[in-house]
């Protein structure tokens, strides 16, 4: 069984209830997690509190920064390990779990490189007057993440949190919360002090909703659903706490009639079946200038129908999707898509014995003859592709706007003007000129606009969405 980690230690749920952990890949119960109550967050709120004035707080950004670079070292150690129960707790194929881990680690190398490196300022004021700017922690942050990249997500969150010296308390999704856990333990084996890093599993509405209200945190940040991140926005509100939101995305490929299609298609695949299309990121709408429409189609298909769903271990195009509810979400918007005259041109396969009660899906795709479905505009958080014909780049840049969301786009075209055009007039957090990845590397900045949320994570500026500045004026003239 599952625990979790409040104050240095090993815990179950104060009144000790449990949730079971279902596998995605045969929908079985394998283990059990503490289910997490508000006593528990005021728990892991209380020692992530006195870590700040006790040994965690004391450190200087150099040990801070060593700490998470030996804790990066550590994943590395148990690479295979983590990458097992990544993909046991998930589904995930096991490479996609193997280079999930070394992205975790990543994090922890990055931000401990940039711990001893975020520098104040010195600003000109009046005659006798010094006046430094420093960058201070928060105190007390908040980190409710998803199940889609568990390990990912978790590192994403707490690496420039603790590199900046704040006190993490993490609530993991139910669905996928074991790696997390088990990272949590390794963060101790370094040396991680005790309430340095706290994790508390359970469910949303209970661990996730108490903490995202706790009167003693200072900042929260949050990665799921528009419906959930709401909810945390207004909990930061009534503590008046800064909130960062990731809150997915409707992501458009633009691809024009001079593109190079050896690219162009494999990275289109690529960027919706990844992670089963369980990517905020997911490249899920495909805008194609009419005069190659067909043939890019065509390639599409021959890729797409090549796409195989099955077992982490038969290591695949892609795994099942993470729970029932998202494979009822995904068939839904497949029966939507159908009702509403789109066409399937193309679709993957199930791998021959994968267990009975595993949540596989075939990778789809569909092509619309206009961008009015709400295939355009939903996330479906599958492996399913929409594409639409387009004849301007006018059009493509207002088609490629026109959805509440806003995280990531690409475009494709050998033109450069164009290349610059269509990338400034795509409104994202992040936009790809011939090429695709999910956010990009860890050193990327990444976040949304629109109603994909706001605030950035990734790359250097994530130091100071977890920190704040103090102006401190110091008058040296004489008095006398
Ligand atoms: P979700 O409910 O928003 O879950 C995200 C996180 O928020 C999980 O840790 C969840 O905990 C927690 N949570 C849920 N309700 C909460 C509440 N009232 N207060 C505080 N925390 C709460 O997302 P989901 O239901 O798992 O997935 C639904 C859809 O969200 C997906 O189909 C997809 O479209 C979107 N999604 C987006 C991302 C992304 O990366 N942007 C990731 C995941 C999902 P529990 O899961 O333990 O309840
Ligand atoms: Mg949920």
């Amino acid at each position: 069984m599952t625990q979790m980690i409040i104050n240095g230690e090993r815990v179950n749920a104060a009144d000790g209830r449990t949730l079971d952990v279902v596998s995605p890949t045969d929908g079985q119960v394998f283990t059990t997690i503490p289910r997490g109550q508000s006593a528990d967050i005021d728990n892991a709120v209380a020692s992530a509190r006195a870590a700040l004035s006790g040994d965690w707080g004391r450190k200087t950004a150099l040990d801070r920064g060593r700490l998470l670079v030996k804790l990066g070292e550590k994943v590395l150690e148990h690479h295979e390990e983590l990458a097992q129960i990544e993909s046991r707790d998930t589904g995930k194929p096991l490479s996609t779990s193997r280079a999930d881990i070394v992205a975790l680690a990543r994090y922890f190398e990055f931000y401990g490189g940039g711990a001893d490196k975020v520098h104040g300022q010195t600003i000109p004021y009046q005659t006798d007057y010094s006046v430094q700017l420093i960058r201070e922690p928060l105190g007390v942050t908040a980190h409710i993440i998803p199940w889609n990249y568990p390990a990912q997500m978790f590192g994403r969150s707490v690496a420039p949190a603790l590199a900046m010296g704040n006190a993490c308390v993490v609530k993991p999704a139910e669905d996928a919360c074991l790696s997390v856990v088990r990272v949590a333990e390794l963060a101790l084996e370094v040396g991680f002090p005790a309430g340095a890093l706290n994790v508390v599993t359970g469910l949303g509405e209970e661990a996730g909703a108490a903490l995202s209200r706790h009167s003693g945190i200072n900042f929260i940040t949050f990665t799921g659903s528009n419906e959930v991140g709401v909810l945390i926005q207004k909990a930061a509100a009534e503590n008046a706490v800064k909130c960062v939101l990731e809150l997915g995305g409707k992501s458009a490929h633009v691809v024009f009639d001079d593109a190079n299609l050896n690219v162009a298609v494999p990275a289109i695949v690529k960027g919706i079946v990844y992670n089963t299309g369980q990517t905020c990121t997911a490249g899920s709408r495909l805008l194609v200038q009419r005069s190659v429409y067909d043939k890019v189609m065509q390639q599409l298909a021959q890729a797409f129908s090549s796409t195989r769903a099955g077992t982490p271990e038969m290591d695949l195009t892609c795994g099942p999707v993470v729970n029932k509810a998202q494979f009822q979400r995904v068939k839904h918007y497949v029966e939507k898509g159908l009702s509403e005259g789109l066409t399937i041109i193309a679709e993957g396969t199930i791998a021959d014995g994968v267990p009975e009660g595993g949540y596989f899906v075939k990778p789809t795709l569909f092509s619309a003859p206009d961008h009015s479905s709400c295939l355009f505009q939903d996330e479906i958080f599958g492996p399913v592709l929409v594409a639409v014909p387009f004849d301007t780049e006018e059009e493509a840049i207002a088609l490629a706007n026109a959805t509440d969301y806003g995280l990531l786009g690409a475009v494709w075209t050998e033109n450069g003007g164009r290349q610059q055009r269509v990338a400034r007039g795509i409104q994202a957090g992040q936009v790809y000129i011939n090429g695709f990845g999910a956010g990009g590397g860890i050193e990327l900045p990444f976040g949304g606009v629109k109603k994909s949320g706001h605030g950035r994570e990734k790359g250097f500026i994530a130091l100071e969405e977890v920190s704040t500045t103090k102006t401190i004026i110091h008058y040296y003239g004489k008095t006398n």
